[in-house]
């Protein structure tokens, strides 16, 4: 693959959404929108070729790349009214496989086939990554906030994923983003690394109560999509280890919703699968829209945001657990930390197995399958670095990684039970009780935290 014109491809989508982004932001979307193919690409060759320039437009406002010949104007017109993107969210868009010739072979990290249109698909994106002509593509679901955040009919919440505190340049602290969120109308920005905290308080009685009944070991199954899919799909007899319990993004969704009535949760992050988690059946209450570090860089940008010279308006709001599940390994640490801190007297033992990329996920739960494993807590992450190796990522997992530990040490909060805002939440939906947490048939908990694993 060639990153070159893959990076290529990158730019030139994201020249089509800044255009965009401008177009809906000032009120002119649908009266200039047939103009824009020709601004994106000065000399348009042939019919085929705006063809390919329309889907990405499309695609860059939520919506199918379409056959018909229905105008752009209409498209806009129904993109600005969506209450939700809706799947399939990654597309091929035709007219361009056939200058390859490769059919998406070897695009795959574990099949050996075209596995995107099958029940197989693990939802990584990987293939979009490694797609040089850029013919595969994921929706962008941000033209449909923009009513939502222009009207303020409702309050709209950001909920920003762990990572994002290694993205942006260090002169952009936490502080800076959330007063530019709330400046383009977001009620606020809330960190998803909270609702890690509460989750990982969670996972720590469950490791807990799995290990002292001689289950051997224990997956964590909380934040990545990919990890979770994985397991269902290919290994279900693993399930019994692993917690029945919803991603943070999902957690932080039901809970904001829960707290404030008629609100809107648009998640923030650095992944593909994020976008299909968040419409999954059983899940599909909790985030309204997904949105990437790229595609808000692209926003900030577009609307001529100087992020450097904001005022700030910081808070503190998670641990360090929380903090740490952004990168490879953090997740382990957090549960591990907080075993430990629930029980400081306890000899469970705590052995941890970090895999991160989906081909080492694969290859770590073939081998815990195999009974070659002696660890007794295992995390997997789809990316390689974890979410700091993210597909919509903008800078290096290496540099990701830094800041994010970073900011996780410069909190004095390490584990949930010191985290008063995680506390405060919970108090707030009416559980007073951390071992409440415990109880997976508890109402409010079920509602809230727990999935429903099909088996
Ligand atoms: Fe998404 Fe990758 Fe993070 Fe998994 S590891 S949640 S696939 S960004």
């Amino acid at each position: 693959m060639s990153n070159t014109s893959n990076n290529y491809i990158q730019k030139y989508k994201m020249k089509v959404f800044n255009e965009l982004v401008k177009l809906a932001w000032f009120g002119k979307l649908e009266e200039e929108i047939e103009e824009l193919p020709q601004k994106i690409i000065e000399n348009i060759q042939d019919e085929k070729e705006r063809k390919i320039v329309e889907n990405y437009i499309r695609l860059s406002m939520g919506l199918d790349p379409v056959k018909s010949d229905r105008s752009l104007r209409e498209e806009a017109r129904q993109a600005l009214s969506l209450d939700k993107v809706k799947k399939p969210l990654v597309s091929v868009i035709e007219n361009i496989c056939e200058r390859c010739n490769r059919f998406h072979e070897g695009s795959c990290p574990i099949h050996s086939h075209d596995c995107m249109s099958t029940d197989e698909c693990i939802g990584c994106g990987q293939c979009i990554e490694e797609c040089s002509l850029g013919a595969i593509s994921d929706k962008i679901e941000f033209i449909p906030v923009v009513n939502l955040l222009q009207e303020k009919k409702y309050p709209v919440f950001a909920a920003i994923a762990p990572a994002y505190v290694g993205q942006f340049d260090p002169s952009i602290t936490p502080g800076k983003i959330r007063t530019a969120l709330k400046m383009i109308g977001f009620s606020d920005m809330i960190e998803v690394a909270t609702f890690a905290d509460i989750l990982t308080m969670k996972e720590a009685y469950e490791y807990k109560h799995i290990i002292e009944n001689n289950k051997d070991f224990f997956i964590t199954s909380c934040c990545c999509p990919v990890w979770v899919g994985m397991i269902q799909k290919k290994y279900p007899s693993l399930l019994d280890h692993m917690s029945p319990a919803v991603s943070p993004m999902i957690a932080a969704g039901r809970v904001i919703k829960a707290l404030n009535e008629n609100a809107k949760v648009v998640f923030i992050g650095p992944c593909i699968a994020k976008k299909n988690e968040a419409k999954e059946e059983n899940l599909a209450d909790a985030i309204d829209f997904v949105l990437t570090f790229r595609e808000l860089y692209e926003i900030f940008n577009a609307l001529d945001i100087d992020l450097e010279n904001l005022p700030e308006d910081n808070r503190e709001e998670a641990a360090f657990a929380g903090r740490i599940y952004a990168r490879t390994g953090g997740v382990s640490k957090a549960v591990e930390l907080t075993v430990k801190r629930l029980d400081p007297r306890s000899d469970l033992p705590f052995k941890p197995e970090a895999f991160d990329g989906a081909k080492k996920c694969k290859d770590g739960l073939d081998k815990l399958l195999a009974g070659e494993m002696d660890a007794t807590f295992i995390e997997g992450m789809g990316c390689i670095g974890g979410c700091v190796g993210g597909p919509r990522t903008i800078n290096s997992i290496e540099e990701g990684s830094k800041r994010v530990d970073e900011y996780a040490n410069a909190t004095p909060m390490k584990t949930p039970f010191d985290n008063l805002n995680a506390l405060q939440f919970l108090a707030q939906l009416g559980i007073k009780r951390y071992e409440m947490l415990k109880n997976n048939e508890d109402e409010k908990i079920r509602n809230l935290l727990i999935r429903n694993v099909e088996k």
